[in-house]
């Protein structure tokens, strides 16, 4: 089921239909609130491969709850699409783009496939468009705590020590979903008679410019990230082990567990992104604690 309402800047909701019908005085270009509404009733029936990474209960509240999102907060993912579509409108009839395959288990659509790179005509290429935050876990950078030997001498820290903070590039690389991801893309188009020699991702950084990615350790717009090869048998069992989870949740009608400590981004989606919390007792923790953070935070400045 996709999202039916809309909330308001105000947090008031709205079935989309009302809003792009005839909202008096809109939050945003009608053109935008169209493409924003379209974004989210993509008419799959089928599970994705991306909805198959996620949580099987986000992706079973999604396909059997109605729900609202804030429009606002489907714009990143806007900006996602249009990326894809510069890139399919330039791939001058010599690169594949943006075909959906499928199997029995789920569909995908991956976004390049050919001479992306260099002379190699087997490459796939997968478009992100994302955070400093995610680019900085994806390519393993991390901030250490320097003890600089000195101590404070006056304010509300005298007498503790002085720490600095330095990045290191060598850390664990967050990129198992991308990755995931990608292969399958990959599993799909080699059994569709297609070669793939090599994967990547190329992603774009939202916040590029910021200093909040320059202290992330981000200094450039755009990375090329090499993606890794999973193995089919592997990638198969995940899949299938997951998309009988989420239908014999529907079929039955019972809500999943919660989604584990990596599909919830230890919680964070749970608190800000997951478009089926509203739906899910889990998450409604979360938000009952915003709301009431926000409330006292409220009666504090009032
Ligand atoms: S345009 Fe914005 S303010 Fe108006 S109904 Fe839609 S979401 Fe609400
Ligand atoms: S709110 Fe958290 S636990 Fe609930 S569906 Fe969303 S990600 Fe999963």
């Amino acid at each position: 089921m996709p999202a039916t309402k809309f909330i308001c800047p105000n947090g008031e909701r709205i079935r989309i239909v009302e809003c792009l019908r005839s909202c008096p005085k809109r939050c945003m270009f009608l053109p935008t609130l169209r493409a924003i509404a379209k974004s989210l009733d993509r008419q799959i029936s089928e599970p994705t491969v991306t909805e198959l990474i996620a949580g099987v209960r986000e992706t079973y509240l999604k396909k059997t709850s109605a729900y609202a999102v804030e429009p606002a907060s489907v714009l990143y993912a806007l900006q996602g699409q249009a990326i894809h579509s510069i890139n399919e409108l330039n791939t001058q009839g010599e690169i594949l783009s943006e075909e959906r395959l499928k199997d029995d288990i789920t569909s995908g659509q991956f976004d390049l496939y050919g001479k992306i790179l260099d002379t190699d005509e087997e490459v796939l290429g997968d478009l992100k468009v994302t955070s400093s935050f995610r680019l900085m876990r994806a390519l393993g950078i991390y901030k250490v705590k320097i003890d600089t030997g000195e101590i404070y001498k006056s304010g509300l820290k005298k007498g503790q020590p002085k720490f600095r903070t330095e990045l290191r590039c060598d850390g664990v690389r967050d990129l198992l979903d991308w990755s995931i991801q990608l292969n399958y893309y990959r599993m799909l188009l080699e059994r569709a008679g297609f070669k793939i020699s090599r994967m990547y991702i190329q992603a774009i950084c939202r916040d590029a410019s910021l200093r909040i990615a320059t202290e992330r350790g981000i200094d450039k717009p755009v990375y090329i990230i090499p993606i890794n090869k999973i193995s089919d048998r592997w990638l198969t069992r995940y899949f299938q082990h997951k998309a009988k989870l989420l239908s014999k949740a529907i079929e039955s009608k019972t809500l999943p567990p919660i989604c584990s400590f990596r599909e919830r981004w230890g919680n964070r989606k749970c608190l800000d992104y997951c478009a089926a919390r509203e739906n899910c007792p889990y998450g409604q923790r979360f938000l009952s604690k915003k709301e009431a953070m926000n409330v006292k935070e409220f009666s504090l400045s009032a």
